[in-house]
């Protein structure tokens, strides 16, 4: 199974692709995840994505892909992954297609999980109190920018994957046993 989440910040993709996770045995490839290790281990490319981070914009096209692809030749994804926060970009979703392609394999599906972006605001509120701030990019302003360039940049996303006859649409303001459970049908129609 190879499948993207897609959504905005606070959307729960990385709360279902954790669910998700146990229930295919296939990995979760989240780029926020590898990008906040690198930030905590101080390696160049951490340092170097740090303050872009923390103002809610996005990483580099080609830092991301390269992330990506990396993670993508390693043996635990041969048989499928999740990957969620990534692509962001048109351009990310096409260097997607073309590691794809490469490798010989085809996604699944993209399921789009829909939230109301105040609805979004509030959680991760809840979140960043949940963690005891430990994310600098939780806070309201910054979420701000994070749905704006989540409209700007990501939602096209969804009819390029629309137009590929792969994406399916849930609701991600769901009970998460519900948003699984619509994610699980998805896939399998
Ligand atoms: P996330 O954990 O997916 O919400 O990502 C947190 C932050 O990491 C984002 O706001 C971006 O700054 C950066 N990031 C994660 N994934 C990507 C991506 N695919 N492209 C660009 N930036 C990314």
């Amino acid at each position: 199974m190879r499948l993207i989440l897609l959504g905005p910040p606070g959307a729960g993709k990385g709360t279902q692709a954790k669910v998700l996770v146990e229930a295919y045995g296939i990995p979760q490839l989240s780029t926020g995840d590898i990008l906040r290790s690198a930030i905590a281990v101080k390696t160049p490319m951490g340092l170097a994505a740090k303050e872009v981070m923390d103002r809610g914009d996005l990483v580099s096209d080609a830092i991301v892909n390269g992330i990506v692809s990396e993670r993508l030749d390693q043996a635990d994804c041969s048989k499928g992954f999740i990957l969620d926060g990534f692509p962001r970009t048109i351009a990310q979703a096409e260097a997607l297609d073309q590691m794809l392609e490469e490798k010989g394999q085809k996604l699944d599906a993209v399921v789009e999980m829909k939230a109301e972006p105040e609805v979004l605001i509030s959680r991760i509120i809840q979140r960043s109190r949940e963690n005891g701030g430990a994310r600098a990019d939780d806070n309201v302003d910054v979420l701000r920018n994070r749905l704006a360039v989540y409209s700007d940049q990501t939602a096209p996303l969804v009819e390029f994957y629309r137009e590929q006859g792969l994406l399916k649409t849930v609701d991600g303001m769901a009970p998460v046993q519900d948003v699984t459970a619509a994610i699980r049908r998805a896939v399998h129609e």
